[in-house]
């Protein structure tokens, strides 16, 4: 099983390459890509949400909790006075670092329901519906969210794979298969929750039309080229004066 630095620095590096080539064919700006290398990173170490009690796990739950403060100050900071928003934030914090954490060790096994394609685009809708309805993001901006969620989610479960075969032995190790799987067989009620709450989320999600259409009209012949800043044309002062003082 690949660790938690490893996850770490692969899914950030994915997110990098993905950003990068998104910048090159136009689909998103440069500016966009810090937020979305971190996303990338988040989703590559989500599928682990569900390991034992240990200290990266306490650390992600750390991360999701202040990011659902951020997420609460954003939705409740002009409805509230500073005393009960402050109440709000530390309890959404308090609920996710600690009622939520402890919800999620009583009840998933490693490698469960989480460690499937299905969770992945559960996390990726998630992030969009977030995005979209509860922080107010574009359409286009709230999908390209649940998609770097949906990409770091995705290289965790290949990354998990890859470490199940060993290379010197050339020979399966038993957890092959456990990581990249549509769903969970050996759950199969959680599995069905989980399918549940998906078409839910897809159901609650904007048209991921504006995200086609950008998608569409992307320069993806330019995706290792990247993009010529306009040069400047040295200005030609004869045509300056003309057009400014009419001479
Ligand atoms: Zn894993």
């Amino acid at each position: 099983m690949a660790n938690f630095n490893t996850h770490l620095s692969i899914a950030t590096g994915a997110s990098m390459g993905a950003a990068l080539i998104a910048v090159n064919v136009r689909l998103i700006a440069s500016g966009d890509m810090p937020w979305l290398i971190f996303l990338g990173a988040l989703g590559g170490l989500l599928p682990d949400i569900d390991a034992s009690n240990s200290r990266p796990v306490k650390l992600l739950f750390t991360v999701l909790a202040l990011m659902g403060v951020a997420g609460a100050l954003q939705v409740f900071k002009n409805n509230y006075e500073p005393y009960p928003l402050l109440m709000i934030v530390a309890g959404t914090y308090l609920f996710i670092r600690h009622v939520v954490f402890a919800f999620f060790n009583r009840l998933t096994v490693h490698r469960g329901v989480f460690h499937s394609l299905l969770a992945a685009v559960f996390f990726a809708l998630l992030m969009t519906c977030i995005s979209y309805h509860l922080l107010h993001w574009s359409v286009l901006h709230a999908w390209l969210n649940g998609l770097f969620i949906a990409l770091g989610f995705i290289v965790h479960l290949l990354l998990d794979e890859l470490y199940s075969v060993d290379l010197s032995n050339a020979r399966m190790k038993n957890s092959f298969g456990t990581a990249l799987k549509l769903f969970s067989h050996s759950n199969m009620n959680a599995s069905a929750l989980l399918a549940i709450l998906t078409i839910l989320l897809y159901w609650m999600a904007p048209s991921p039309m504006p995200l086609v259409k950008v998608w569409k009209g992307a320069q993806w012949n330019n995706y290792l080229t990247p993009v010529r800043l306009p040069i400047r044309r040295p200005i030609n002062n004869k045509e300056h004066a003309e057009k400014y003082f009419g001479t």
